[in-house]
């Protein structure tokens, strides 16, 4: 049986590691990136580039996005030029960007609109599981729609979760992600009561990641904030955006998340000091600079 075809829209930091597993598993595969000069090698490696989302999705079957946000989601679905404008009926269509329930649902409909099948479907693993294809996708929308894009989602996962209808696997992400942000910004501010004190840094580091707080994305980030390196693996101005769009989640559930208005203060100080495009390892920089 031949390969689904596949559109892939965004060729950002994880677009592209996720792209390149289509490429290296055998997907007929067509990209977009806003900025055309992140296709180029994508091109080189048998990938065919378009100008547009519409002319990227024209023969698809399955469509895949993983942009910045709802704004830049919204852009490549439904704007001039937008992929919905030339979906064939039954074309699967997968949101993997980080984005509100809302636009995971809104987004639904359209492609309900134009016969297609949706999935909101984000993931949870950063730059490295993207290039090995192991992250995990969250996946929100029809269990039947599911089945038919798993082979296309395994090739770049090593685990799929069902989570429920429409907005699920986006719901899930934020509250992934709000749990993950207020860690890297308490950790943030242990590396600068423990700089400011005196205490070993890494002796005390020790303690944090070796001992009850030494979650997975602590240990990662204690090694960046650190060294320091600052090399966006997963951008700072990604967790800001993650935690408005869990607060306004909590909210509509009348769930105050206190401790992620507290973090996206410390991660909005980052980007007003010029961190935003850095690592979320970055969020400790305004500390050290007082
Ligand atoms: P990134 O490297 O910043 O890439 C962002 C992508 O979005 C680029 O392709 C960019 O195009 C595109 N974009 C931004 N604004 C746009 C607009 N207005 N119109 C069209 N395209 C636009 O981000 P990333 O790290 O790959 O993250 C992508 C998504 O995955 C985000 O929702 C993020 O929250 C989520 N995520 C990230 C990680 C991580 O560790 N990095 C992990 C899990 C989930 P240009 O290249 O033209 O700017």
């Amino acid at each position: 049986m031949s390969k689904p075809r596949i559109a892939f829209l965004g060729l950002g930091i994880m677009g592209s590691g996720m792209a390149r597993r289509l490429l290296i598993h055998g997907f007929p595969l067509a990209v977009f990136n806003r900025h055309v000069e992140k296709s180029g090698p994508f091109a080189a490696e048998g990938a065919r580039v378009a100008a547009s989302p519409r002319e990227a999705v024209a023969q698809a079957d399955v469509i895949i996005s993983m942009v910045a946000d709802d704004v830049a989601a919204r852009s490549l679905w439904l704007g001039e030029n937008g992929a919905l404008a030339s979906a064939r009926p039954e074309t699967v269509c997968v949101e993997c960007s980080t984005t509100t329930v809302n636009w995971a649902r809104e987004l639904s409909a359209a492609a309900s609109a134009r016969r297609c099948e949706c999935l909101d479907a984000p993931v949870t693993g950063s730059k490295a599981q993207a290039a090995a294809g192991e992250l995990v996708f969250l996946v929100g929308g029809n269990s039947a729609t599911l089945q038919k894009a798993q082979p296309v989602l395994s090739a770049m996962s090593k685990a799929i979760v069902y989570l429920g209808p429409a907005g699920s696997g986006a719901l899930m992400k934020l509250i992934n992600n709000f749990v993950c942000g207020v860690q890297v910004a308490s950790l943030a501010e242990a590396l600068a009561m423990i700089e400011r004190s005196g205490l070993d840094r890494a002796r005390a580091l020790e303690v944090l990641t070796a001992g009850a707080p030494g979650s997975p994305i602590l240990k990662t980030v204690a090694g960046r904030m650190t060294a320091p390196d600052f090399t966006p693996n997963f951008p700072l101005r990604h967790i800001a955006k993650d935690l408005g769009y869990a607060i306004q989640e909590g909210g509509k559930l009348s769930v105050g998340l206190l401790t992620a208005a507290a973090a996206l203060e410390e991660f909005q100080k980052a980007i007003v000091e010029g961190h935003g495009q850095k690592d979320i390892a970055a969020v400790v920089e305004p500390f050290r600079n007082r």
